[in-house]
């Protein structure tokens, strides 16, 4: 029986083909998911276009987690597509150029950082609890916040606030049935990562993994979110599985 046979899942973040949401959402379908996309503002047209080369289009609907009006129709948008939720895919990152200097950035800047990166976890498991039942799974990606990075500065710290969130959020809906885990992934090159100043720092990460690490392949990450969303951890919760190549393990 493949992994996802018959679940509803809601998957965030696809903003290209590189995304690893769109990875997940692909193979989400291809192990017999059906799958609603969420975007926002004007990047809702290019997810619109993404949608059409996953193996069965996806639906898109509106959802900017900074915006609470958004936040509290998501039920009701998704439900236009599917009646109940068994998986919610947290793929959203953001941090503002100025929040890449650690000593130079003001609270403005760090902000949002905490509010789209972090705290939008939570909002997004609140939002989804009226779809979800026992058995539901929620999947974020992290990158390991354990140690401070050159050059991630308050996106780190917003790493750090949303595997805290993680933990807490696997607290609040345990009694439900509703787990929480998170995947720190090794570096891999989408939008998102572009827009860290200091990425090209992390090209050298396959030389410490003794695994290896290839930046441009987003599939690893996305089976371990799939393999999170499925019944096969169903006494898993608050963890976080690291897919780096063993990076991790190692201190060289
Ligand atoms: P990506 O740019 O493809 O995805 C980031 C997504 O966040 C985009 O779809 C964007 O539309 C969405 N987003 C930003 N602000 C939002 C908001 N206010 N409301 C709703 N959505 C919003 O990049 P990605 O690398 O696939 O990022 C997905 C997740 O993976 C992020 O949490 C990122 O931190 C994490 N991650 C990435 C890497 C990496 O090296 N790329 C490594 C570890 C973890």
């Amino acid at each position: 029986m493949p992994l996802l046979d018959g679940k509803s899942i809601l998957v965030t973040g696809v903003l290209t083909e590189s995304s690893i949401a769109f990875h997940v959402a692909r193979l989400a379908q291809e192990e017999g998911a059906s799958v609603v996309l969420t975007s926002f503002g004007r990047a809702a047209k290019i997810t619109q276009k993404i949608a059409k080369r996953l193996p069965v289009e996806a639906p898109v609907v509106e959802l900017d987690v900074s915006d609470t009006e958004d936040v509290e129709a998501l039920a009701d948008r998704v439900r236009e597509h599917a009646d109940h939720l068994d998986g919610v895919l947290h793929s959203i990152g953001f941090a503002p150029q100025e929040a890449f200097d650690f000593m130079g950035a003001s609270w403005e800047d760090v902000a949002p950082a905490l509010q789209i990166s972090a705290y939008s976890l939570k909002a997004l498991a609140k939002a989804c609890l009226p779809l979800m039942s026992p058995g539901g799974a929620i999947v974020g990606l992290t990158l390991d916040a354990s140690v401070a990075w050159s050059g991630y500065d308050w996106m780190g710290v917003a790493k750090a606030a949303f595997e805290s969130t993680s933990r807490y959020v696997a607290r609040d809906l345990g009694p439900q049935g509703i787990r929480s885990n998170l995947v720190a992934a090794g570096p891999i090159s989408t939008t998102a990562a572009k827009s860290i100043p200091a990425f090209s720092k992390f090209a050298q990460w396959g030389e410490h993994a003794p695994l290896g690490w290839e930046i441009s392949d987003p599939t690893p990450a996305a089976k371990a979110c799939v393999a999170l969303l499925s019944d096969w951890f169903p006494a898993t919760t608050g963890e976080i599985v690291h897919v780096d190549g063993g990076f991790h393990a190692f201190g060289g």
